[in-house]
Order: C-alpha cells, then sequence, then structure tokens
C-alpha cells in the first residue's frame, strides 16, 4: 500500500506523441511504480480537447474527439520546434482534424474553439497541458505536491524542440530537473532489470518506434555505468504514419464503392483514423483485422477488411527506412552487430510482427528482448533519474549516465561552410572552443551564426542563432582571434559564448534565447494563462459536482413520490412542497444551467437539505 512518505516526489514523465506515462522511484520497495491515472490506465493519451463550457485533457479528450474533431488537439510533439514552413508540418495538417496556421516568425499555432471564442495555442502550450495532467496523475496518487521531474524526449530531437520541451514543463509549473533521452531512459529500465545477470561489459542496442518518433541508441553498460556509443533516429516517424498510409487507403476505397470523397471531412477521417489505428493493432496478433464505421460519411456505413501482407506492403518502405536507421546508428558507433549483446524493444510500435523480424533478421536471427514493457520502460527509466537527481532519496541504484549529442553543432566559415565544433555523438556534457582570425583588414566586427546539422554547406543545415562580437581594433586580417565556445548541458541544451581578448578586454555574448523559442516573457504569459485554464476547468469541475448532487437530490425525491404509502406517510401539505421543489430544481438544472452561478447552485442544495431532510426521513 502506497503511504506518502514511502515515496519521493521527483517523478519521471514519457511525454509521448500518442501517449504519456509517469513514474516514480519508491524508496521503500527500492523499484519504480508506473502511476495509474484517474481511469486506472497507466498511460494517458496525449490529448487536449476544448468545448463551449470545458477543456479536457487525457483519456477524456481522447473519448470525444470524433464528436469534436476540430477542437481536439494530439501531436503537439510533431509540431514542437518546428516552424510551420516544415515540410513535414505541412503533410501532417493535411491530415489533422484541427486547425494550424502560420504565427508571428513562421511559428505554427493551433487554433480552437474554446468557449465560443477562437484560441491560438502553441504546441508549446498543448505539450504543459499534458504534462500538467501528468503532474495531477502524480499528485493525486501520491497525495503530495509534485515540483520537480525529469522529461523525456526523443534522442534525436534537435536543440529547439528540447528547449521547447523544457519551456512546455515550466509553463506546466514543473521544475523541469533533466531533459532525457527515451532510448537511454529505457536502456536503464533494461540494465536495472538484468544488471545482476551481466558479467562484464554489455552492448545494449534500444530500437523504440512509438506514435511519432523513432530513435535507436547503442549503449554500453559496465557495472553502474550506462554509456551512450551512438543515437540515430527520426523524429518524424512511427505508428500515426502506419495509421495514415491505412486512412489513405481506406478514404480511397470508400470513393471507389461509393462515389464520394470524405477527405475534407474532418469528423469522418477522425472516426476512420480511430478504425484504422484499432485495425493496425490487432494485426500484430491476427491475419485479418475487420474495419466498421457505421455513417462514416453522408449516413453510408464503412465496412471492410484488410490483411497482415496489405498492411506490411502500404508501409514496408517506412518499415526499412527504420532498419537504414540501425544500420547508421552502429556505422556511427564504429561496432559491428554481432558484437550487440541484447535487442531491446520499446514503444507500442515496436509490436508489429513485419518490424521485429525485420530488426531480428539484421541481426543474425538474434532473439529480441521482450521483457520490459514497450509501453512503459521510458517512464521507468526517467522516474529512476529523477531519483537520481533528487539529494534526499535513498537507496537508489547509484547508475552513471553518459548521453551523447545527437547532431553535429557547428559555425559558418569562410565561403558559407560549415565548421564542425562538436561533431555529433560526443559524449556531453561537453565544452569546446574554437578559433576565429579576422578576414578582411581593418575588420571590427565579426558575425557568428551557429548551426546543427550534417550538411557540409552551413546555410543546409538548422540555423539555431547568431550574434556579431563587436569592438575588434582594425588590424590587418588573420590578427585578431576570437574564440568561440560550445556548451552543452546534460540536458543536450547548447549556449554558446565568444570573447574577443583585445588589450585584455573580455566579450562574451551568449545565445540561450533564439527566435525559434519563446521569450521569457511569452513564457511568463503562458504561465498565467495555464493558471486560468486551471482555475477555470476547477471551476468548471465543482458546478458539475454542484449539478450532480441537485440531480441526485431530484431523483430521491422523485424516488419518495413513487412509494404507494407516501400518502400515510406524509400530509398534502408535505407532498405539495415535495412537487414544488422538483419543479424548482429540475428548471434550475435543464433550462439554464449555463448561466447559474456555482454559489447558488451550492447554497441551493444546502437550503434543499435543511428544509427536506425531515420530510424525507418519514419516508424511510
Ligand atoms: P508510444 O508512443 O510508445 O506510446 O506508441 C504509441 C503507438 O504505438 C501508437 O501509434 C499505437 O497505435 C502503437 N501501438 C500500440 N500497440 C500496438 C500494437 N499492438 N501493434 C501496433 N502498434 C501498436
Amino acid at each position: 500500500m502506497k503511504r506518502k512518505q514511502e515515496v519521493h516526489c521527483a517523478v519521471g514523465i514519457d511525454l509521448g506523441t500518442t501517449y504519456s506515462c509517469v513514474a516514480v522511484w519508491q524508496e521503500q520497495h527500492c523499484r519504480v511504480e508506473i502511476i495509474h491515472n484517474d481511469q486506472g490506465n497507466r498511460t494517458t493519451p496525449s490529448f487536449v480537447a476544448f468545448t463551449q463550457n470545458q477543456r479536457l485533457i487525457g483519456d477524456a479528450a481522447k473519448n470525444q474527439a470524433s464528436a469534436n474533431p476540430q477542437n481536439t488537439v494530439f501531436d503537439a510533439k510533431r509540431l514542437i520546434g518546428r516552424k510551420f514552413s516544415d515540410p513535414t508540418v505541412q503533410d501532417d495538417i493535411l491530415l489533422w482534424p484541427f486547425k494550424v496556421v502560420a504565427g508571428v516568425d513562421d511559428r505554427p499555432m493551433i487554433t480552437v474553439k474554446y468557449k465560443d471564442q477562437e484560441k491560438q495555442l502553441y504546441a508549446e502550450e498543448v505539450s504543459s497541458m499534458v504534462l500538467t495532467k501528468m503532474r495531477d496523475i502524480a499528485e493525486k496518487y501520491l497525495e503530495t505536491p509534485v515540483k520537480d521531474a525529469v522529461i523525456t524526449v526523443p534522442a534525436y530531437f534537435n536543440d529547439s524542440q528540447r528547449k521547447a520541451t523544457t519551456d512546455a514543463g515550466v509553463i506546466a509549473g514543473l521544475n523541469v530537473m533533466r531533459v532525457m533521452n527515451e532510448p537511454t531512459a529505457a536502456a536503464v529500465a533494461y540494465g536495472l532489470d538484468k544488471r545482476t545477470n551481466f558479467d562484464g561489459e554489455r552492448n545494449i542496442f534500444v530500437f523504440d518506434l512509438g506514435g511519432g518518433t523513432f530513435d535507436v541508441s547503442l549503449l554500453t553498460i559496465k557495472g553502474n555505468v550506462f554509456e551512450v556509443k551512438a543515437t540515430a533516429g527520426n523524429t518524424h516517424l512511427g505508428g500515426e504514419d502506419f495509421d495514415n498510409r491505412m486512412v489513405k487507403y481506406f478514404v480511397q476505397e470508400f470513393k471507389k464503392k461509393n462515389k464520394v470523397d470524405i477527405s475534407g471531412n474532418a469528423k469522418s477521417l477522425r472516426r476512420l483514423r480511430s478504425a484504422c489505428e484499432r485495425a493496425k493493432r490487432s494485426l500484430s496478433f491476427l491475419v485479418v483485422a475487420t474495419i466498421e464505421v457505421d455513417s462514416l460519411f453522408q449516413g453510408i456505413d464503412f465496412s471492410s477488411s484488410i490483411n497482415r501482407a496489405k498492411f506490411e506492403e502500404m508501409n514496408m518502405d517506412l518499415f526499412n527506412e527504420c532498419m537504414k536507421t540501425v544500420e547508421i546508428c552502429l556505422t556511427e558507433a564504429k561496432m559491428d552487430k554481432r558484437s550487440v549483446d541484447d535487442v531491446v524493444l520499446v514503444g507500442g510500435s515496436s509490436r508489429i510482427p513485419k518490424v521485429q523480424e525485420l530488426l531480428q533478421d539484421f541481426f543474425n536471427g538474434k532473439e529480441l528482448c521482450m521483457s520490459i514493457n514497450p509501453d512503459e520502460a521510458v517512464a521507468y527509466g526517467a522516474a529512476v533519474q529523477a531519483a537520481l537527481l533528487s539529494e534526499d532519496v535513498k537507496n537508489v541504484p547509484q547508475l552513471v549516465l553518459q548521453d551523447v549529442t545527437p547532431l553535429s553543432l557547428g559555425i559558418s566559415a569562410l565561403g558559407d561552410i560549415m565548421s564542425v565544433v562538436i561533431p555529433k555523438n560526443t559524449c556531453i556534457p561537453v565544452n569546446k572552443t574554437r578559433s576565429c582570425v579576422t578576414s578582411q583588414d581593418n575588420q571590427t566586427s565579426t558575425l557568428i551564426k551557429v548551426y546543427e546539422g550534417e550538411r557540409t554547406r552551413a546555410s543546409d543545415n538548422n540555423l539555431l542563432g547568431s550574434f556579431t562580437l563587436s569592438g575588434i581594433p582594425p588590424a590587418p586580417r588573420g590578427s585578431h582571434i576570437s574564440n568561440v565556445c560550445f556548451a552543452i548541458n546534460e540536458n543536450g541544451i547548447l549556449t554558446v559564448s565568444a570573447n574577443n581578448n583585445v588589450s585584455g578586454v573580455l566579450k562574451a555574448i551568449t545565445i540561450t534565447n533564439h527566435r525559434d523559442r519563446l521569450s521569457s516573457e511569452e513564457i511568463k504569459k503562458l504561465i498565467q494563462e495555464a493558471e486560468k485554464y486551471h482555475i477555470e476547468d476547477k471551476k468548471f469541475l465543482r458546478k458539475a459536482t454542484a449539478l450532480n448532487a441537485l440531480d441526485d437530490y431530484l431523483y430521491k425525491m422523485r424516488n419518495a413520490l413513487k412509494k404507494e404509502d407516501i400518502n400515510l406517510k406524509l400530509s398534502s401539505q408535505e407532498i405539495e412542497i415535495i412537487e414544488s421543489t422538483i419543479s424548482a430544481i429540475a428548471n434550475l438544472i435543464d433550462e439554464n444551467n449555463q448561466e447559474v452561478e456555482i454559489d447558488v447552485l451550492e447554497d441551493h442544495l444546502k437550503g434543499l437539505k435543511s428544509t427536506m431532510e425531515d420530510i424525507l426521513a418519514k419516508t424511510i
């Protein structure tokens, strides 16, 4: 049985594209506990919905998605840290039932209707709402406030995506202790479970195929040290892409059969997508799955089936892409596949039989490790990391986690050449300095542009930010040296500074907040908004509770009146009081409950109880 003092309140949160999971290290039992939500589920849909009178998060949001598709937001993780014009964002928009428009600085803005008003939300804001839900789930279970959290991200997330995820945590009122790579977290879960059986060094390959992201990591576990050797992936590949293929296939089939196109209808698409996702899951253990959607479009029912072979055929290029990434990771780690001791499967989509078959073939028939729950492993590892980072938690295995940076980082040199300062797969945290000399005579300032990516031409990579280092005294070219220092912290987040040591004067400029990221003012505003939402949600719940209590009372009174011997138990005056009270409450509940203040409802119930209790007692 849980008790407050048995658990520590620093939690691990796996913020997934489709589902999220929260876990905590239990000191007393020396193990991680996955926390179930109010529905009893161990994972919670990363869905947020807006209706005419309330905001819903998690299961409640997902359950009403087909009735309210335009205002039910999911996949915020596919948008986080990306630009509106990003081709992958453009592709996704075509399939999402909710609207996304271009905001300031080409930022994607999710547009919904809430309480009859249009609202624009940043992806960070939607993710923060999911994080708030995960925090609430943990607080309810632990019966204590939760502030500190380790949040996981795909290993292949770039700098902007990591920063945006941290911002989402801050908006949710969390202290983000660490942004941890998902495969590393999964390896911790696997390693902790199996460590006692390991002799010496063990090479673990983590294959993490989730709802919207895919990444792989190669780690070496030696005693308590978990060292990531290399990581590779695609932040835009996962179960939803497989769903999309199936949706497209059935849209065509429906068109052929019924001569109508449902592709512009958000509600029909949402319903078809849910049916496809269910069929896809069944195909992991059945060879044929059926799709049944009543009244899919214009009153036409849709019924069809798909077999495993067809599903595999329509996704084969994506599955092969996954295998290419596996190969890249091994090449970068300079490790032969025969040296891999264990291949660990993580993420819901790793259950797909064809994916498992291809992976097993790639590793020359090696048995894949399926002993850890692919939906929970990441949150499990994050909870261990959260406990490790909390000074007051005892009984945590003293693991040392050594992660790497997923992309090369550098500056643009003369001729738009990418001059790499920190190569990809370098162990983090890391500090590296690069010297630059003036390229022209009498140059007094220099523009430093910071990029991430693997292309030779700097401008083909992702520009993280730029700044000007000025105050250089005029002199012939090549005579003044500036030092540019790149520092990546434990979260994989980069800070760049530069100094020009001229006549003892040191200048340092830091980029921590480039234009892709929310400013501290914007974050402050969003924190206030989040508080406003929280208050509104609480108010809504209080009102719904008050209305339900009145409704219950109404039921009790109606039942009392139905009793056969009511005329013997109550006087005609008392019966009249009950009847008039019933009609007054019914009016209050049915006619105008939007406008009635909560206090009025609660006062009404209080008054009702004091006048009715004695009368009703006689009817028992
Ligand atoms: P995750 O991001 O790890 O929570 O994975 C969620 C994705 O896994 C979703 O796209 C699910 O549809 C997919 N998924 C879950 N279970 C299965 C299954 N049995 N077969 C195929 N895909 C699955």
